[in-house]
């Protein structure tokens, strides 16, 4: 028992055992459990905090469908398919904004940037345009381009207006599919027997399982590290801001990505959603922080986020002139490549990863946890998931992990574009 509140592990299976344990109930882990639920498997989520509390909570809630290669591409269109038609599959009903998306360039190499992805897209199928004024992003109410500007329109995507709704829907869809979430609950440790691992300890239990999923976010490495794992990836922060309500942005408005200022907007409860990426991001690990260490200690510095408004001040005024009502951040997963760690751990049977996010994490979760909850149920991975191994980057040292991972955020919107300036691998 946890106060008054039964013990939820108890009450549905005695939780001894699992078949599927994941570790972290963010969107994540959330997801990969349940559809390891739908797929008749007993399913315990063990969560150190409550459910969405850490990064998930806190996302832009957009979904992009351009993406830099054809395995993340079709994996961001799965999971808007899954949003969109989350209560069909899953149950329970989750609420999905359909404003679209444009993409713009400001200056002749994204214009060519864009161009290229425009090409490459729509070989993966994606609809995605050139946007003609004055019937593209002219007509929007908080952005205004200027004439020479090019914008692709992206009809497809997305965005969840409060990234919790996305949770609680995870949530309940995980409790009629009886996948059991167990919140308040640290995994303290990962047993290893005989080359596999059995199970989590957790502060208040054992749990055996033959499968042991982290999902743990930033923490990945830490709860990786308990059953003497690697993880690569490097935690870096990210932010952003709403402000007041304001008759500058119409909320049917779609979502607007300025490519060359590494800005995104977003009409948001009333006012205008401003994030991006900043050229110089602050890594944060958190296993140099104390253990009570969460994302509400995440320094925030919302002078990044008044640089980047700075940057499209022109043609999007309300996002530097409206009183910010809320600026929240986090901590992103950031691999050296940019694309998902997730599958199982080699030489270590019995341990998953699902992390790696990239700044994608919460709009690709309903497809990665589908394609993870596959992979584990039925043996086979998934067509083009090998790729995303945590064992593809051999022995990486720290030092050129972290540079590649800020590397990688800080080209978020133009990584090919960024590495041919720097030499970089794209
Ligand atoms: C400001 C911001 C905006 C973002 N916007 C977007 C966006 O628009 N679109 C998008 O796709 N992505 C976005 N992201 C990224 C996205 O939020 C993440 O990629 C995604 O939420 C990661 O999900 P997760 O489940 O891996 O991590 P989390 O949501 O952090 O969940 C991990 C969970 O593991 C738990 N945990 C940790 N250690 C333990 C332990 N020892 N025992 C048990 N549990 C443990 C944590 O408490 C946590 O709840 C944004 C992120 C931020 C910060």
């Amino acid at each position: 028992m946890t106060g008054t509140r039964p013990d939820p592990l108890i009450r549905h299976n005695g939780l001894v055992d699992a078949d599927v344990v994941v570790i972290g109930a963010g969107a994540l882990g959330l997801c990969t459990a349940l559809h390891c639920a739908m797929s008749g498997r007993s399913v315990a989520v063990v969560e150190r905090h409550t459910a969405g509390s850490q990064a998930s909570g806190r996302a832009a809630g957009l979904f992009k469908s351009v993406q830099a290669d054809e395995l993340r591409t079709r994996l961001a269109r799965c999971s808007i398919t899954k949003a969109v038609t989350f209560a069909d599959w899953a149950g329970t009903p989750l609420a999905v904004a359909r404003p679209g998306s444009f993409l713009i360039a400001r200056t002749v190499q994204h214009r060519e940037f864009l161009q290229r992805e425009l090409a490459q897209s729509r070989r993966w199928g994606v609809d995605v345009r050139e946007a003609v004024h004055p019937a593209g992003p002219a007509r929007l109410s908080y952005y205004h381009p200027a004439d020479h500007d090019y914008a692709l329109w992206c009809p497809e995507d997305v965005f969840i207006e409060e990234p919790f709704s996305l949770i609680q829907a995870c949530l309940a869809a995980c409790q009629r599919h009886g996948a059991v979430v167990a919140e308040n609950e640290p995994v303290i440790g990962i047993p290893v027997t005989a080359g596999r691992v059995t199970g989590v300890e957790t502060q208040r239990r054992s749990i055996t399982a033959p499968v042991v999923v982290d999902a743990a976010g930033a923490w990945v490495r830490h709860v990786a590290e308990l059953a003497g794992a690697r993880v690569p990836v490097a935690t870096v922060r990210h932010q952003l801001l709403i402000t007041e309500p304001t008759a500058q942005v119409d909320p049917a408005d779609p979502i607007v990505r300025v490519v060359d200022a590494a800005v995104y907007l977003r009409p948001a409860r009333g006012g205008l959603m401003v994030g991006g990426f900043e050229s110089d991001p602050l890594p944060v690990d958190p296993r140099h922080q104390p253990a009570s260490f969460s994302t509400a200690d995440v320094p925030l510095d919302v002078g990044v986020l008044e640089r980047l408004a700075g940057q499209v001040s022109v043609e999007a005024p309300a996002a530097s002139s409206i009183p910010v009502a809320e600026h929240r951040g986090g901590l992103f997963t950031m691999s050296a490549d940019g694309r998902f760690v997730a599958g199982p751990v080699p030489d270590l049977p019995g341990l998953w990863v699902a992390s790696g996010c990239n700044g994608s994490g919460f709009s690709s979760s309903l497809a990665l946890g589908e394609a993870l909850g596959t992979w584990i149920t039925s043996g086979t991975p998934p067509p083009g998931l090998s790729a995303l191994s945590p064992g593809r980057f051999g022995a990486l040292p720290d030092d050129a992990l972290l540079s590649r991972g800020l590397w990688q955020y800080a080209h978020y919107y133009d990584p090919v574009h960024g590495a041919a300036d720097s030499g970089q691998p794209a």
